[in-house]
């Protein structure tokens, strides 16, 4: 399984992550399935600073932004200031889209972005290929 990222939407995800830090930072990815094309960040509300709770509206306004389209909303991303971009225990229980797409920007040191990508299933997960491509 491969999805593909445009350059510029993988920048914009590490550089979210980065200025979010220390909190996660989390947003929409929107595209056609297997791709990737453009991203929305989103408000995190979650109080505690190592979970992540989309805004719901940021995600209806994204449904709504994309209608009559040929892209959608594809999948989500979120950051892990502090460790792994792997799938957290809160990620595999709070997931409730299973054909989404999760992006995760890790740090598995403090200075050196991670970015891998998942499926979602059956409480567990799978790890796509994510293949940068330019655009
Ligand atoms: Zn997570």
């Amino acid at each position: 399984m491969r999805w593909t990222i445009t350059g510029e939407v993988l920048e914009r995800l590490k550089a979210h992550a980065c200025d979010a830090r220390p909190r996660e930072c989390c947003g929409l990815l929107l595209g056609r399935s297997g791709h990737v094309i453009a991203a929305r960040p989103a408000a995190n509300l979650a109080t505690s600073p190592d979970r992540f709770e989309l805004d719901p509206q940021a995600h209806v306004a994204a449904i709504r932004a994309t209608r009559g389209s040929d892209v959608g909303v594809v999948g989500f991303y979120h950051s892990h200031p502090h460790s792994v971009p792997v799938p957290s225990q809160s990620d595999l229980a709070e997931s409730t889209y299973p054909e989404a797409l999760h992006v995760i920007i890790g740090y598995p040191t403090a200075s050196e972005a991670d970015v891998r990508a998942y499926l979602l299933r059956d409480g567990g997960y799978v790890e796509v290929e994510l293949v940068r491509i330019e655009g």
